[in-house]
């Protein structure tokens, strides 16, 4: 589809964090970029969870949409018991210590679906292949593909209900997965070249929010930025955000966080100045293509 008109010049939209089918989104990357492309935005960040798989497709669809993608992945970590997600921006795919952890994330999330699948099935029926029938041949597994197959069964009415329910952090069907602890992760995405950015901070969804003295710890790591504009933050954990990136010398991100049909979160309802991107292209290993 092509643009209507030009782009009043100096304003671009971007969106800095996106899912595909290659992690718990629902649109294969090439129908990310269409997406990406029918929202009027300019530039995207792919970010599926723990892997690079999805990056050359977009590549190729980006090019043919004329859409700015940024390649990035979305690191699972943790601190002190809480799940934390670090965005990774045009870091190197090959350097071999990040890749190696990605890896084992994965591995790490498959067994630990299987076993709380495992602990649901008496309750609900469900079975492993139902939901290995939810994602795509390789992706990163996550809860999304398990609510997904509990849609199916019915057991569920959606995603988010059954996030709510089943699939709660703090239920008994909740299995962890191995992930390095969150400043760790900021120096191997460093040593990879990439922009390390710490996503929704202040989400609550996960049972608790990211403490700041652990945001302290990584930005002495190397920290880059802070996503502060997202659906999961209130006014005042946005605010709360930018004194703290003010006081750690940090850049803060917007961006949207979506996933596909998975998820309420429409592309570009958050986005990011340019000049932030200019420097995290400046910092990156890889350059934004274009
Ligand atoms: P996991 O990484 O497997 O523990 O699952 C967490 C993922 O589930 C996150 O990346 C979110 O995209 C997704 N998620 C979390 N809460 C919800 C929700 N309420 N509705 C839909 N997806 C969610
Ligand atoms: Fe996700
Ligand atoms: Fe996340
Ligand atoms: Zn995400």
């Amino acid at each position: 589809m092509k643009r209507t008109g030009p782009i009043p010049w100096g304003i671009v939209r971007i969106d800095l964090h996106t899912h595909s089918s290659v992690s718990d989104g629902t649109d294969s990357p090439t129908e990310l970029i269409a997406a990406t492309r029918r929202a009027g935005l300019d530039v995207v960040a792919l970010t599926d969870h723990d892997t690079t798989a999805g990056w050359e497709e977009a590549a190729e669809a980006a090019s043919a949409e004329g859409i700015a993608l940024v390649r990035g992945t979305e690191v699972s970590c943790k601190a002190g018991g809480v799940s934390v997600h670090l965005l990774s921006y045009l870091h190197d795919p090959q350097e071999p210590e990040l890749a190696r952890v990605l890896a084992d994330s994965r591995e790490s999330r498959f067994g630990r679906a299987r076993e709380m699948v495992r602990r649901l099935a008496p309750e609900t029926g469900l079975t492993w292949e139902e939901v290995s029938a939810q994602a795509q041949e390789g992706a990163t597994i996550g809860r999304p593909h398990i609510a997904d197959a509990l849609v199916a069964r019915g057991v569920v009415a959606d995603r988010s209900a059954a996030f709510e329910t089943l699939l709660s952090a703090s239920g008994p069907y909740y299995v962890r997965y191995r992930a390095p602890e969150a400043a760790e992760a900021v120096r191997l995405v460093l040593r990879a070249g990439g922009v390390p950015v710490l996503a929704h901070p202040r989400a609550a969804t996960r049972g608790r929010v990211v403490a700041d003295e652990v945001v302290r710890e990584m930005a002495r790591a190397g920290l880059a930025g802070l996503e502060s504009a997202h659906r999961d933050h209130t006014k005042q954990d946005r605010r709360h955000l930018h004194h703290l990136a003010d006081e750690l010398d940090l850049f803060t991100t917007g961006s949207s966080d979506y996933h596909g049909a998975g998820k309420p979160n429409q592309l570009g309802e958050h986005t990011t100045h340019a000049e932030v991107l200019a420097l995290i292209e400046a910092r990156g290993h890889l350059e934004v293509l274009r």
